[in-house]
């Protein structure tokens, strides 16, 4: 399979996925590989500042390779959120909104990873905002283990009856493996 993005890619990706772990090895196994692709590449990680799940274990991977990461967290959940304590940088905004806002804006690109309902929000408003033509970054899907293959087909489902553009649909850049999903990202 070729790469998937087929923009030129910035400097930084933020990257979506779940707070928690998953029952199945393969989801941290492809976060550890995707953190370490990125920081090989030269791709700063840009994400929810969490320590836990899939995000702490992305954020371990892009640091132990030399990147730099950001996390970006809103004011109100700095008690009950445990942040990550290496981070390059932590940036405090005023609320969920915020946050989504700010990761987008650092961000050249954006990559969903398995993930539940924290995912699926920055996922579909990365992808909506694209639709509206308010940002041109590429978004990528990364679908370990057929987690999003529901997912998929309820897309492509939501074409044939009207209401989602092929266009649109094809906004969203579907790939199964870290490192062929990456090759594109690089300049
Ligand atoms: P989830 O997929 O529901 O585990 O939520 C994790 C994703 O949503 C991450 O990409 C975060 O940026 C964001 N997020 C939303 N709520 C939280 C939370 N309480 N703790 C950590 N991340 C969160």
């Amino acid at each position: 399979m070729e790469g998937v993005l087929s923009q030129p890619m910035g400097q930084r990706l933020a990257v979506y996925c779940g707070s928690k772990m998953g029952i199945n090895p393969m989801y941290e196994h492809a976060a550890r590989q995707l953190g370490q692709g990125m920081a090989k590449r030269g791709y700063d990680l840009v994400y929810g500042a969490a320590n836990s799940g899939l995000m702490g274990v992305i954020a371990d991977a892009v640091l132990a390779e030399g990147g730099e990461v950001i996390g970006v967290i809103p004011e109100l959940l700095m008690d009950s959120e445990i942040a990550h304590p290496g981070l390059t940088q932590l940036d405090r905004v005023a609320s969920m909104h915020g946050r989504k806002q700010r990761m987008l804006d650092l961000a050249d690109g954006v990559i969903a990873l398995p993930g539940g309902f924290g995912t699926f929000d920055e996922l579909f408003e990365a992808l909506s905002w694209a639709q509206l033509r308010l940002h041109q970054k590429p978004i990528a899907l990364l679908n370990v283990n057929g987690y999003f293959d529901g997912l998929i087909q309820f897309l492509e489902s939501s074409v044939q009856e009207g209401f989602l553009t092929r266009t649109h649909c094809d906004l969203l850049k579907i790939a199964t493996d870290p490192d062929l999903l990456l090759l594109d990202f690089l300049p």
